[in-house]
């Protein structure tokens, strides 16, 4: 059975400890290897051969690190078939899903490339008597990336581009349930003409997580995964004198206001709901018709879509969306929409006891739709990240604003409208991080940042864009002064003023 090891100064190390995790092929239901599960000795040699290896990282000049970010995104594109098959097979999405991973991160390396224009800082000229002053962004150090399982290429690429092109050196702890494309990226990544030092994977569980907040020389840590571990990471973090971005769960709500184009909408909402089984944090698994004619009308239009949905393999090239990532999350899924019948909401759709021929064993959940879920229930309050969407009924524009605008997540939003006017007051209002308008999955391009609001993340800045490259640096501020010798009547006691 194979092995997925640390990745560690440009090698898969051999397995030389006791502790390791099974990794599995979900659509099979079947093992299909091991993870190595680090500790803090792992941790701590990865980080060591990384602070010996930084300042050298760092005093490339920029365009040379920017040019290891361009080899880096040729050959993904060259590998782009193999990793998007691995990315499948290891966590259940569909292909042409894993493709859309795999490049929405590639995004995020292309504005990488372009670091020596982001890094450059901001001059002042003769801000007094012979002085100019400038600001210059620095590296941190050695910074680490902590990441979930269900966006394997994309979320660690968010991390790894711009701390590397910032001149950091990274270590990566991938989630344990689907690391095999986080070690080969970094593998990639050493192709690509990084020093091999630069780039660390320290695979593994909770006990590398806690190595990486108790480990001394680590300036900074970005996390991603739910919101209970984000914030436990960001408080123990930042106790430690660490810089922390913690992003976590999400309950993302759709609002169908009467006017909406119908067709589009339920398109993108089954879309957004179902794909990838609903295990994306900007996933739309709430949906919040205004008034009771709209709702009917989307319920009816609903329940037909999901009849030509069809679940199938990863590999299937047909299906619009694959299985859940391992046995206990779809019996988790599975607890919670027995929840939701138990709770009062209408059961209209059950995905459970779905079973697909040939792949018995698999972790499918087929799809499942509520009706009138209300704001009291768990299952609306709490993250489910299956296929599972709900229903609920607003009776007016205001109301759906504060359904969001409440809930204890503040990620992801979307409105369905023809009319501008309700778009740009739900812009203006709605206590969410992200929102789209006519679009259901508004994830931000490359060049602006993600981030949600309450408890979708803890820290102030945001993944990737200027705000990524903030994260992952400092500013150093300059002062300068040249006299020309003629200046006299400086009393250096007093605070220096420009006057
Ligand atoms: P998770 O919280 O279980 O795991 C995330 C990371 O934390 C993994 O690397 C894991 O090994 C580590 N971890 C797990 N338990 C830990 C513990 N007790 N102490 C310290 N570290 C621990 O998340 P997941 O199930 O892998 O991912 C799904 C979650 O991530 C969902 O809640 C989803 O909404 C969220 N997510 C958020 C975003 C975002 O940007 N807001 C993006 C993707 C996923």
């Amino acid at each position: 059975m194979e092995l997925i090891p640390h990745f560690l100064s440009g090698e898969r190390v051999p397995h030389g400890q006791t502790r390791t995790g099974p990794v599995f092929n979900p659509s099979t239901g079947m093992q299909s290897g091991r993870v190595a599960l680090g500790n803090a000795d792992d941790l701590n040699r990865a980080v060591m051969a990384a602070k010996t290896a930084q300042p050298r990282w760092a005093a490339v000049n920029p365009q040379r690190r920017a040019r290891v970010m361009f080899r880096f995104k040729e050959l993904i594109e060259r590998d782009m078939e193999a990793l998007a098959r691995l990315l499948s097979v290891e966590h259940g999405k569909v292909i042409a899903d894993s493709r859309g991973d795999i490049l929405r991160g590639l995004e995020v390396i292309e504005f990488c490339a372009g670091i020596p224009h982001a890094l450059k800082g901001e001059y002042t000229q003769g801000a007094g008597p012979g002085i100019d002053v400038y600001s210059m962004r620095v590296p941190l150090g050695v910074v680490a990336g902590i990441t979930p399982f269900n966006f394997p290429a994309m979320i660690p690429m968010w991390m790894m581009g711009p701390a590397l092109a910032a001149g950091n050196a990274f270590i990566l702890k991938p989630s344990e349930r689907a690391p095999s494309v986080p070690v080969r990226l970094a593998e990639l990544l050493i192709e690509a003409g990084l020093p091999q030092d630069i780039m660390q994977v320290v695979n593994g569980d909770k006990e590398v997580v806690d190595a990486i907040i108790n480990h001394p020389d680590i300036a900074a840590i970005s996390f991603v995964g739910s919101s209970d571990i984000a914030h436990s990471v960001y408080a123990r973090g930042t106790a430690a004198g660490k810089r922390v971005q913690a992003m976590g769960g999400a309950k993302n709500h759709g609002i169908i206001m009467p006017d909406a184009d119908l067709d589009q909408a339920v398109s993108d909402i089954i879309g957004a709901a179902y794909g990838s089984a609903g295990e994306r944090c900007m996933a739309l698994p709430v949906v919040v018709p205004v008034g009771e004619e709209t709702a009917d009308r989307l319920r009816g239009r609903l329940v037909e879509a999901i009849s030509g949905l069809r679940v199938g393999s990863a590999l299937d090239p047909e299906a619009h969306y694959g299985p859940l990532i391992t046995a206990h999350h779809k019996a988790r899924v599975e607890h919670y929409i027995q929840m939701g019948v138990d709770e009062g909401a209408e059961l209209v759709v059950d995905g459970r006891d779905f079973e697909l021929q040939g792949y018995e064993q698999g972790f499918f959940v087929g799809p499942t739709l509520f009706d009138h879920v209300t704001t009291k229930m768990q299952t609306y309050t709490d993250e489910i990240f299956g296929p599972v969407l709900q229903i609920v009924r607003a009776k007016t524009f205001e109301e759906a604003v504060a359904l969001p605008s409440a809930h204890q997540y503040g990620n992801g939003v979307a409105i369905f409208t023809r009319n501008g006017h309700a778009a740009r007051e739900f812009i203006q209002r709605v206590d969410v991080g992200m929102v789209g308008v006519n679009v259901p999955v508004p994830v931000p391009v490359a060049y602006h940042s993600f981030g949600g609001w309450k408890r979708s993340a803890f820290g102030d800045m945001n993944q990737y864009g200027m705000e990524g490259l903030r994260f992952f640096t400092k500013t150093k501020l300059v002062t300068q002064r040249w006299p020309d010798g003629s200046a006299t009547g400086n009393n250096a006691f007093l605070i220096p003023t420009m006057a």
